[in-house]
């Protein structure tokens, strides 16, 4: 369906000036022109690139807009259907295509974000296996909780990131939940959390009656800063109470510097539960992200880099903390021949329907990461030269999962901000987000203690100026290129 408006007020003719041709742009709010010749055949269409360029090799305002030059123009006929448009603007890397009647005159004019379908920023990527595990459990009548394709499932991903013992649960939320819980967080005890994250990750502090207090990131990882950390662990020490847990979080695929936040955590004997929900498939200094800490989750709901439409996994090297889980998420029913209780449990088990979905996507997990960092190389190779963009850094010797690409604005050079950027791609049908706010600053937290990297926190300026582009693993080419040519837009404008 071609965009509605009078396609006369963009058609402009030869002799005109360069000015006249700029105020139509003003006017009209497009960034397109449509050249035209006496008898209002179209010559070519000129684009806001194309005056820059122009103004660049010396034209000026005064100039005859027809001095930009000949070029094959690209229009279709009003007979072409919207594949064809589509396909056009592909092999053109356009995104607008005129309409033209038999005549040659302009008619209408074709905007790729009418018909493309919405570029959004993560969505679930599932294939066949992931039907072959769910149709083995449909016919084998292994439905409930329980089954076979659990134990696989939790099996085949302690293998894969190398962690001795794991427990399917329902979501990482819930995994977060029982990892506190089995490592003795009670109402009253201070946890400490990364502040840039997702809600998720503390929320189960507060199911546990305990007080969460805040630390800042650092530059090299965007998570959890050591020294931040040093300083909240001096404090508390000081103050007689040391914290009972730690919850460090691996931001958008990539780890936090485990090695000086766990040497910090062994010093004063406090485990560590790595939030790895974001993180499935990367590595830090050759080991798996979640594998580190004391113990370790992983969240498999829709967004994240593999699904299982909701769940998540608690894993440990700890086999006592592990099968205390497992007793504690399927309503902690102690052993007897009937039904009785001493601790209070809850309902946390993962169905054995959704683990075949797991089995199958872990299959998958190392394509997708290379199809997540590819997404990513793509985009900052093809902007690098839009100096106003930052690219999220990776450490040496880590390999992150790219989960998300996400891209810092450096406001000394940009004047458009973050939500601007964010709400003028969505204009173009593509969607973007800003960076989790930090959890310092969330109402639901406004009492919480918050230990800053410095005398400004840096969670709070990537909060400011990032932003999270489309990243789904199931994105092609096509669309990747599109999204690069709307930034360029936005950011060149
Ligand atoms: C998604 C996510 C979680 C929670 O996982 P669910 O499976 O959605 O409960 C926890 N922490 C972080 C950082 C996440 O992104």
């Amino acid at each position: 369906m071609a965009s509605e408006f009078n396609i006369k007020d963009l058609c402009i003719s030869e002799h005109k000036s360069l000015e006249d041709g700029l105020k139509i742009l003003n006017e009209t709010g497009r960034s397109i022109l449509l050249l035209v010749a006496q008898d209002g055949a179209l010559l070519r269409t000129i684009t806001d690139g194309d005056i820059r360029r122009f103004l660049v090799s010396g034209g000026t305002l005064g100039s005859a807009i027809g001095d930009i030059g000949q070029q094959v123009s690209i229009s279709v006929s009003c007979k072409a259907n919207e594949v064809e448009v589509l396909a056009l603007m592909d092999e053109h890397g356009i995104d607008q295509v005129p309409i033209i009647d038999d005549n040659k005159k302009p008619v209408g004019l074709h905007l790729r974000k009418d018909i493309q379908p919405r570029i959004l920023l993560s969505v679930p990527h599932l294939g066949d296996l992931e039907r072959h595990y769910i149709h083995e459990a449909l016919d084998t009548n292994w439905v409930a909780p329980v089954g076979p394709n659990i134990d696989a499932f939790e099996m085949e991903l302690s293998r894969y990131v190398g962690s001795e013992h794991a427990l399917a649960v329902t979501s990482g939320t819930a995994a977060i939940h029982l990892a506190l819980r089995v490592l003795g967080v009670e109402h009253g005890d201070i946890v400490l959390c990364s502040s840039f994250t997702f809600v998720a990750s503390c929320n189960p502090i507060l199911y546990q009656g305990a007080t969460p207090v805040f630390v800042d990131s650092e530059p090299e990882t965007w998570n959890m800063c050591p020294k931040a950390l040093e300083t909240a662990l001096e404090s508390f020490e000081a103050r007689g109470v040391l914290p009972k847990a730690i919850v460090v979080v691996h931001l958008y695929g990539q780890s936090a510097k485990m090695e000086p936040i766990m040497a910090l955590a062994d010093r004063y004997g406090i485990p560590v539960v790595e939030d790895a929900a974001e993180s499935m498939g990367a590595t830090h200094q050759g080991r798996h992200t979640g594998t580190s800490g004391t113990m370790g989750i992983f969240s498999f709901n829709g967004n994240k880099i593999i699904t299982t439409s909701g769940g998540g996994m608690l894993v440990s090297d700890n086999k006592d903390l592990i099968d205390k889980a497992r007793f504690l998420s399927t309503q902690a029913k102690d052993d007897a021949p009937y039904y009785l209780h001493t601790e209070v449990g809850y309902n946390y088990r993962m169905s054995n329907i959704l683990a075949g979905i797991g089995r199958g996507q872990l299959k998958v997990l190392d394509e997708r990461v290379k199809r997540r960092r590819e997404l990513f190389e793509c985009y900052e190779r093809e902007l690098s030269d839009i100096e106003a963009l930052k690219w999220m850094p990776e450490l040496d010797g880590d390999y992150s999962n790219r989960w998300l690409t996400v891209c810092l604005l450096d406001p000394t050079k940009t004047e458009i901000t973050a939500q601007e950027f964010i709400e003028k791609l969505s204009e173009q049908g593509m969607e973007a987000r800003r960076a989790w706010k930090p959890m310092h600053t969330q109402p639901l937290f406004e009492n919480a203690e918050y230990f800053a990297a410095g005398n400004d926190s840096y969670c709070d300026n990537l909060f400011d100026n990032a932003i999270c582009l489309p990243s789904g693993s199931n994105m092609t080419d096509s669309e990747l290129m599109s999204v690069i040519r709307a930034i360029r837009n936005i950011m060149l404008a």
